[in-house]
C-alpha cells in the first residue's frame, strides 16, 4: 500500500494522518439514536458510515472498541434545554411505560441494523445506565466553578469556561459565542440561566415530568450532552481517537461535549478526530421524523409507500448510500435507487464471474496497480464513491477475461478475487442476496429429493434406509417431521 489513512477532522477542518493515540488500538464514539420512534433512513445512512469506518480500520489491523450508545433519556424536544423529554411524551401518547418505548425502539433499531448488515458496536451502553457517572461529573464541574445551580437545574457557564479555557467554546462547530449569546432567543427556563449560551448538565424534574432521579440537587434528570461525556470517556479514556455523529449534531451536542469533558478533565482535547457524517434528503430537504419529510427502512423493503415505484432490497440501499462519500449530502429518489439496484446487480454478477475464471500463463492487466487503487480511494477519507469506480473497472476486466479479451495468471487471478472479496464483502459490508435466495433454492431442492428418496425406502420397507436419512440430517441439525400432508423439515440454528 502506498499511502496511508487520511481522515477529515471538522475540528481542524483539514484531512490529517490518522495516527492513533496507542496504536494498534482505536478507541470510536458514534452518538447513537433516541430511541423514541422508528429509526429512519437518515439515521441508517450515518450508521451505515461510520459502519465502513469500523469495518475498514478493523480490516487495517487496528483492534477497534466500538461504542455506540442509546439515548433513553434527558433529550429534550428542543436543543435549547425546554420542552418535554421525547421518550416520557412518546409514552404519555402511547400510554406506555417510558422503558417500554426504550425496548420498542431499540428492538427497531437492531433489527434495521442488521438488515443492512451494520456489524454491532462493542460496547452500546445507555444513559439510563449511567446516571451516577453523570452525577459525579456535574459534581465535579461544580467543584471547578464552570457551573452553576438555579432553581434546582444545574448550567454550564459558557464564559467562565471561555475565560479559562482559551475561548475554546464554538471551536468546533465554528459558532462565535457573541452571535450565540444574541441570536438565542428567550425561551422556558432560559430565565434561570446567567446567560443564554449556557446549557444544562442537570435539569429539575417537574411535577409531571415521569423519568426522574435523586440527586445533591432534588430530583431531576441529566441534559442531553452528559450522557457521551460520561460513556465515551469511561468506556475509551479522557482522551481517545474518533468521535463520530451526523452533521447536525456538532452544535450543541458535540461542542457542549467537548466542554464538558475539558472541564471536567483538563486542557488536553478529548478527542484527536471528530468525524461527521452529511445528511440523507428527501426531495432536497433533510429527512426528518420532526417535519414528517421521511421514508422508513421497511417502507423500502416492502415498496410500501408512494413516493415508490417498487420494493428496494436492503443491500441495494446500502450500495445506494455507498455511492456517495459520507461527507457529502445524498438525495434519496426512486430513479437513483433503480439505478443503483441495477449496478448492484452488475457488480455480484461480476463477483460469481470472478470465481469462476480459469487462469492463463500470463497476465495482461495490473492487478496490483487496481489494488493500489482501491487502497488509496479508502485511504482519502474513506472514499467509497472512488473505491465504487474502481470495482466497476475490475468488472469490466472481469468480464474481459471471461471472453478472452485479457488474461490472469493464477496469482494475480488469486488476488482479484481476495481482494473483490475484501472491498465488497468485509470493508463495503455488502452481501450477495441473490446468491443467498439461490442457496435456499438449491437447499430446498436437495432436501425435497431426500424426502422423496426416504419416502420410497418406506414403501420398500427399507426402514434401516430411512432412519439413516433421518439420522445423518439429524447430524446437520435438520429435522424431519411426518404428518399427514407430507414430511416437513427445519433447520434449527
Ligand atoms: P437522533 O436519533 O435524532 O439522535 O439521530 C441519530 C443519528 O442520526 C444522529 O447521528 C443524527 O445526526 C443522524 N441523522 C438524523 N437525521 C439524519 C439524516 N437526515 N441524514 C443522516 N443522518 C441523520
Ligand atoms: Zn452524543
Amino acid at each position: 500500500m502506498k499511502d496511508s489513512l487520511k481522515v477529515y477532522n471538522t475540528l481542524t477542518r483539514k484531512k490529517e494522518i490518522f495516527e492513533p493515540l496507542q496504536t494498534p488500538h482505536v478507541g470510536m464514539y458514534v452518538c447513537g439514536p433516541t430511541v423514541y420512534s422508528e429509526v429512519h433512513l437518515g439515521n441508517s445512512r450515518t450508521f451505515i458510515s461510520f459502519d465502513i469506518i469500523y469495518r475498514y480500520l478493523s480490516h487495517l489491523g487496528y483492534k477497534v472498541r466500538y461504542v455506540r450508545n442509546i439515548t433513553d433519556a434527558g433529550h429534550l424536544e428542543n436543543d435549547t434545554d425546554e420542552g418535554e423529554d421525547k421518550i416520557s411524551k412518546k409514552a404519555r401518547l402511547e400510554e406506555l411505560e417510558p422503558m417500554e418505548i426504550v425496548q420498542k425502539y431499540t428492538l427497531d433499531f437492531h433489527h434495521v441494523l442488521q438488515m443492512f448488515n451494520n456489524l454491532p458496536p462493542s460496547i452500546e451502553p445507555t444513559a439510563t445506565g449511567h446516571i451516577i457517572e453523570q452525577i459525579s461529573m456535574v459534581e465535579d464541574i461544580l467543584s471547578k466553578k464552570l457551573a452553576y445551580e438555579s432553581n434546582g437545574s444545574i448550567y454550564f457557564d459558557v464564559e467562565a469556561f471561555n475565560q479559562e479555557f482559551n475561548n475554546d467554546y464554538g471551536k468546533l462547530s465554528g459558532r462565535n459565542i457573541e452571535d450565540l449569546i444574541s441570536n438565542t432567543r428567550n425561551l422556558d427556563g432560559q430565565g434561570e440561566k446567567h446567560n443564554p449560551a449556557d446549557f444544562a448538565l442537570w435539569k429539575k424534574a417537574s411535577s409531571e415530568h415521569i423519568m426522574r432521579w435523586k440527586s445533591p440537587w432534588g430530583e431531576g434528570f441529566p441534559g442531553w450532552h452528559m450522557e457521551c461525556s460520561v460513556m465515551s470517556s469511561k468506556y475509551l479514556g479522557k482522551q481517545f481517537d474518533i468521535h463520530g455523529g451526523g452533521m447536525d449534531l456538532k452544535f450543541p451536542h458535540h461542542e457542549c461535549e467537548i466542554a464538558q469533558n475539558k472541564a471536567s478533565n483538563g486542557k488536553q482535547d478529548p478527542v484527536k478526530y471528530w468525524l461527521h457524517a452529511n445528511m440523507l434528503t428527501l426531495n432536497g430537504q433533510k429527512m426528518s421524523k420532526s417535519t414528517g419529510n421521511t421514508l422508513l427502512p421497511n417502507e423500502l423493503f416492502s415498496g410500501d409507500n408512494d413516493k415508490l415505484s417498487k420494493a428496494f432490497s436492503p443491500m441495494v440501499v446500502r450500495f445506494f448510500m455507498l455511492q456517495a462519500h459520507y461527507r457529502s449530502t445524498l438525495d434519496l429518489s426512486d430513479t437513483a435507487l433503480q439505478a443503483a439496484e441495477k449496478g448492484f446487480a452488475k457488480l455480484m454478477a461480476a463477483t460469481e464471474l470472478a470465481s469462476k475464471l480459469t487462469p492463463q500463463p500470463e497476465s495482461s492487466v495490473n492487478i496490483e496497480e487496481w489494488i493500489d487503487n482501491c487502497y488509496s480511494a479508502l485511504n482519502d477519507d474513506f472514499n467509497t464513491p472512488i473505491l465504487i469506480a474502481h470495482l466497476f473497472e475490475a468488472v469490466k476486466i472481469i468480464n474481459s477475461v471471461n471472453v478472452g479479451l485479457e488474461s490472469l495468471n493464477s496469482g494475480d487471478l488469486k488476488k482479484l478475487q481476495v481482494k473483490l472479496n475484501n472491498f465488497i464483502f468485509d470493508i463495503l459490508g455488502l452481501k450477495n442476496e441473490a446468491a443467498q435466495n439461490d442457496n435456499d433454492e438449491l437447499l430446498n431442492d436437495v432436501m425435497n429429493t431426500l424426502i422423496e428418496l426416504r419416502q420410497q425406502a418406506k414403501q420398500k420397507k427399507d426402514w434401516a434406509f430411512a432412519d439413516l436419512i433421518r439420522n445423518e440430517l439429524s447430524k446437520l441439525n435438520i429435522s424431519l417431521k411426518d404428518t399427514k400432508k407430507g414430511t416437513d423439515w427445519e433447520l434449527e440454528k
